[in-house]
């Protein structure tokens, strides 16, 4: 009797196991197979929306420019009358280089001409002037200004002989020109270029330390070059050569500070000038005006 027992329990056994995995094995296909389905289904969705925009794009349509609202980001679309697609970010935003052009020993005859070129290019520069009191060099402070750029102090006089004389001599020739300025435009600068930078040897009676010191105290921060447009080399340059010595250096620097002059003697800069700004904007930098937040180039290190 045991035994016949056991033999129909094993035999239960067996018909229960072959009955769930009758039920399991299909359940479990259905399974696999729905969730391929609905990979393939999504795969062919993104077909479809792929083929959707090379129809689109051999429609008429153009490329347009569009910003997030949210993130700013500039980006590109290729636009038909029904469809959208995405082409690009704008150079800018992808690489974002900044140039700073710096602009010494103004104002002078061609300080108007230098402002209307930077304007058609929309783009700022730095201006470190000295000090004149004359009619046009008043108006000129004023346009500088007014027009977005940065202004900066080269000293009253420019003089080394006076500006290097005496720590004294050079903090009068700081201050005086502070004041004139910002009675002129109302704009305090407390940015400052050495005649002939940090490391000249003109300061022979005191050594650049002590004035160095003196700007720290006084609130004042002191820019340097790293490019130099060559344009005070003595007898001239020409229009191309400065253009060559800005655009082949730049790139040398992560934060390219091109030194530059004001000056009715160098009209050569002037003429290059429109050809600096293009060949820096088609290498992709944006071109701004130094600021307080701006990283000091400084050829001796405070
Ligand atoms: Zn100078």
């Amino acid at each position: 009797m045991d035994a016949r027992r056991k033999r129909i329990n094993r035999l239960k056994k067996i018909i229960i196991i072959t009955v769930l995995i009758l039920i399991l094995v299909p359940i479990v296909l259905c399974i696999i197979l729905f969730a391929k389905l609905n990979y393939t289904k999504s795969k062919l969705e993104d077909v479809e929306e792929k083929l959707d925009n090379l129809i689109a794009m051999r429609d008429d349509g153009e490329i347009i420019e569009k910003t997030n609202e949210e993130t700013g980001e500039v980006f590109y679309v290729y636009a038909t009358a029904n469809k959208e697609l995405k082409v690009g970010a704008s150079k800018a935003q992808e690489d974002a280089k900044k140039v700073y052009l710096t602009i010494d020993d103004g104002p002078s005859a061609m300080t108007d001409r230098i402002l209307e070129i930077l304007d058609s290019y929309n783009v700022k520069a730095t201006f470190f002037v000295n000090g004149r009191t004359d009619e046009a060099s008043i108006e000129a402070y004023k346009k500088i200004v007014n027009a977005g750029h940065s202004i900066g102090i080269h000293t009253y006089s420019h003089n080394y002989d006076s500006v290097y004389a005496s720590v004294e001599s050079f903090a009068s020739e700081v201050d005086s020109l502070r004041n004139l300025i910002k009675d002129v435009t109302g704009k305090d600068t407390n940015l400052f270029r050495f005649p002939g930078g940090s490391s000249t040897t003109l300061a022979k009676n005191t050594g650049i330390r002590p004035l160095i010191d003196y700007l720290n105290q006084n609130g004042y921060v002191y820019f340097d070059w790293n490019v130099s447009s060559g344009d005070s080399t003595a007898g001239g340059l020409s229009a191309e050569q400065i253009v060559a010595n800005v655009t082949t250096h730049v790139g040398e620097f992560d934060t390219p500070v091109v030194l530059m002059h004001d000056s009715e003697a160098k009209a050569t800069t002037v003429e290059a000038l429109p050809y600096i700004i293009e060949n820096l904007l088609n290498m992709g930098y944006e071109i701004c005006a130094i600021d307080e937040d701006t990283t000091p180039v400084q050829h001796v290190i405070k």
